[in-house]
């Protein structure tokens, strides 16, 4: 058997972490076991579906790594395909049209609340009679198809993550609806609604293992109907875990970001996002190792590793990968990525004649990242913004010689027009022998006159850097005057 698997995501809003997890699981299964990822996108509902969606859906999935071997299908283009589904089960009598009005429907809830019961379908046009059925049509009203549920059946499937799962008939909210009839086109049952269209893409697309969150779990049960009614064979489903917050709710537009482009916008890399959303409800067969990339999961990828129990967003976890790949990020490719943080800041950046000085700015921030977005607050200084001396900074330029010491720095740094690092250790040995000092009163004095603060990234580096635009100069010279 060839495995195929789908992601299916409605064009309703941004590429969602959950949707993207969904499709990370899928994946992964899928290299795993040499298989088919499909894109399908399910954009039925046209009110609400849209195509910068279906392009964001599209770009964020490709920015992951999660390419797909087939599609984007979309749903909207297989209409027919649905509308036999929807003759076939008419015609075998396992659905019928219903005419009830959203009043009466409406009603029928309210009597059930008042009850305490669930609200349901109470299946009461079922068994119209054609002449019931002309009679309704002749008020003018409008039928909706929907699909019988025997309040009897137990349907029974072997989750392949959460085992033996059993749901009752009598639970799915009485006969569903699977298409509506729009006033225009009244032959066509226009729209067919999620759970038929779901089933008889996943039969024609030969999908052999749904694997999607476990808020579908009640469609499943509904979908395996579908499939036996259909006549076809039912795949393998895999519950996965939902997301959840800090306080165990399912992670929400409220937790501050819900998409993937939310991440991305944050200074988080694809890398490390992709490799944190594998960890998030599985755990590799060596349960110490975190740091993956997606290929080196799908080698290792098997769906009896994720977890039944819901996975908590760990923002610090997810924070200490993203520093792990940074740090890791030869310095002319982190420059491309921050740089666009640089511009955001104000920064004035040249691309071309600032290239290599930039790149260095990149190798020396670097080590100093957990996100992309910190660069700025981890360069302006680098970038010449004007220096707010700390205390301890003041107390060392100030001790008896510092300024002099810096004074001499600063003769010499003015006689070079570039500095270079030889020339720089070469001044600080000159000053040292001098004033007959130690290095690192030299270096600690330095530091405090070029970056206002005693602790830092490589000072020498830093020199090299406020040379560049002569910022060196003018920062000693204001300490000075
Ligand atoms: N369109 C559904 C969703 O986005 C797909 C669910 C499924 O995988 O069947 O949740």
């Amino acid at each position: 058997m060839t495995v195929r698997v789908r992601i299916a995501p409605s064009p309703t809003g941004n590429l969602h972490i959950g949707t993207a997890r969904t499709a990370v699981f899928n994946w992964l299964f899928a290299r795993n076991q040499e298989g088919t990822f499909i894109l399908r996108v399910e954009d039925t509902d046209q009110e609400r579906s849209r195509s910068e969606y279906t392009e964001n859906i599209k770009s964020g999935l490709t920015w992951l790594g999660l390419d797909w071997d087939e599609g984007p299908f979309f749903q909207t283009q297989r209409l027919d395909l649905y509308r036999q589904a929807i003759q076939a089960l008419l015609d075998k009598g396992c659905a019928y049209r219903c005419y009830c009005t959203s009043e009466e429907l409406e009603q029928m809830r309210e009597a059930q609340k008042a009850k305490n019961q669930a609200p349901r379908y109470d299946n009461r046009h079922r068994h119209l009679t054609e002449e019931q059925r002309q009679a309704l049509e002749a008020e003018g009203r409008k039928a909706v198809i929907r699909f019988i549920i025997d309040d009897h059946r137990e349907i029974v499937w072997n989750d392949v993550i959460r085992g033996k799962v059993v749901w009752k008939g009598s639970d799915l909210g009485g006969d569903m609806v699977i298409a509506r009839i729009p006033e225009t086109d009244e032959q066509t049952f226009g729209q067919p609604l999620y759970n038929l269209a779901v089933v008889v893409d996943d039969i024609d697309m030969k999908i052999t293992h749904v694997i999607r969150g476990e808020d579908h779990i009640a469609n499943t049960a509904k979908q395996i109907l579908l499939y036996e009614a259909l006549g076809a064979t039912i795949p393998e489903f895999a519950h996965s875990p939902l997301i959840l917050n800090q306080e165990g709710r399912k992670l929400s537009k409220r937790d501050g970001v819900t998409s993937i482009d939310d991440f991305r916008k944050m200074g988080f890399l694809p890398d490390a996002l992709v490799n944190y959303m594998t960890l998030l409800g599985w755990t590799a067969p060596d349960s110490t190792q975190e740091i993956f990339t997606l290929a080196e999961a799908a080698t290792q990828f098997t769906l009896d590793r994720v977890n039944k129990a819901g996975a908590k967003f760990d923002w610090d976890k997810l924070d200490w990968l993203n520093s792990q790949y940074l740090h890791k990020m030869p310095a002319n490719e982190l420059v491309e990525l921050v740089i666009p943080y640089w511009q955001e800041a104000g920064y004035e950046v040249n691309l071309k004649s600032d290239r290599p000085w930039l790149e260095q700015m990149a190798a020396l921030i670097g080590p100093s990242l957990t996100r992309l977005s910190d660069a700025p607050k981890e360069s302006h200084l680098l970038f010449g913004e004007t220096v707010t001396y700390s205390e301890e900074a003041m107390a060392q330029i100030e001790q008896e010689g510092v300024k002099d010491i810096l004074k001499a720095v600063l003769d010499s740094t003015e006689k070079v027009s570039e500095l270079t690092e030889e020339m720089a250790q070469e001044i600080i040995k000159e000053v040292t022998k001098t004033f007959k000092v130690k290095k690192g009163l030299i270096m600690r004095s330095l530091r405090a006159g070029l970056m206002g603060e005693l602790h830092g990234p490589d000072l020498i580096q830093s020199w090299l850097l406020l040379n560049h635009k002569g910022w060196d100069k003018t920062r000693l010279q204001g300490v000075l005057s």
